[in-house]
């Protein structure tokens, strides 16, 4: 097994990555920044997104394993003090991995005549700031709505959980292959209309937008930002690809989701009610 540690500046980050470095030397692994089997991310969720795209051309090959330096994230399954029990796992590997399903942004450019095509882990969003953007929405080639407003963000299921959920979308469990359109800011009146809430897309419909006035747009694919080119269409299908993770013990995904964004009330806060 070839492994790869990818971890962000943070000092926490580097000394635990230094620490993993050594006691891989010790055990005989390969350390392979190349063409590694599995890449150790170490940090939180966006290093892991960072480690996904720098790793994005083999991902078929990959499996991703998140080791947490700061609070327990949706990538990140290990903590910092657990990374003797990471070495013990990665030892008697056999394999064994969970994959989730990926974002396909296929964009034509007005001054293009070839798509370009990129893969989100968590989400894509096209917005405009400096006048309101104005997006015919099809869903599964059908028109859907004329949509008005700041921008519309379309999310994977693991994504559904990073900017998705500040702008009211549903958090979706990772293993429904689905995607899910959420919007910022729409205009809502006696002349405009939009649905107003967020969207579930069923696994073989596709989501094009198609920009009906003004060149100055932004897409974002996780945490990429494009703002240079005028786009004339973006279309959105689930990805053939999938993203792989080591899965060396059972994370309940709901517990998780309790974890981050509600956490734990001791009987002292009940007391305090
Ligand atoms: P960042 O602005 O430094 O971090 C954004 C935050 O999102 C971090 O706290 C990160 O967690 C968290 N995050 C990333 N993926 C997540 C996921 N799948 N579920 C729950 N939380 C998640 O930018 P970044 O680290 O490069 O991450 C890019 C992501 O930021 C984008 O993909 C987008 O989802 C998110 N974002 C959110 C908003 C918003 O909520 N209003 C706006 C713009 C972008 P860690 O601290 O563990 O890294």
């Amino acid at each position: 097994m070839k492994i790869a540690i990818f971890a962000n500046n943070r000092p926490k980050s580097q000394a635990v990555k230094h620490k993993l470095q050594q006691k891989f030397i010790e055990r005989h692994f390969i350390l392979d920044d190349e063409k590694p089997n599995v890449v150790i991310s170490i940090g939180g969720d966006g290093t892991l997104l960072a480690a996904f795209h720098h790793y994005e051309d083999q991902l078929g090959d990959i499996r991703f394993v998140g080791v947490h330096t700061g609070h327990l994230g949706f990538y990140t399954d290990w903590r910092d003090d657990e990374i003797d029990d990471l070495v013990i796992s990665l030892q008697s590997d056999n394999g064994q991995a969970v994959s989730y399903p990926l974002l396909e942004v296929v964009v034509k450019y007005a001054d293009r005549p070839v798509r370009e095509r990129y893969l989100a882990l968590n989400e894509s969003t096209l917005k405009r700031i400096s006048a309101t953007m104005v997006t015919d929405v099809y869903i599964g080639g059908e028109l859907f709505e004329r949509f008005r407003g700041d921008g519309l963000c379309v999310s994977t299921p693991t994504g559904s959980t990073a900017y998705n959920k500040s702008l009211g979308g549903a958090v979706v469990h990772p293993n429904l292959e689905v995607l899910q359109i959420a919007e910022i800011g729409s205009i809502n009146n006696r002349v405009f209309r939009t649905l107003s809430s967020p969207m579930i897309v069923a696994p073989n419909d596709w989501i094009t937008f198609k920009p009906t006035k003004g060149s100055d747009f932004t897409l974002t694919v996780d945490s990429s930002v494009y703002h240079d080119r005028e786009i004339t269409e973006i279309l959105y299908k689930i990805s053939k690809k999938r993203v792989y993770f080591a899965k060396y013990r059972h994370n309940h995904f709901w517990q998780r989701v309790q974890d981050a964004f509600i956490g734990t009330e001791t009987d002292e806060d009940r007391m305090d009610l």
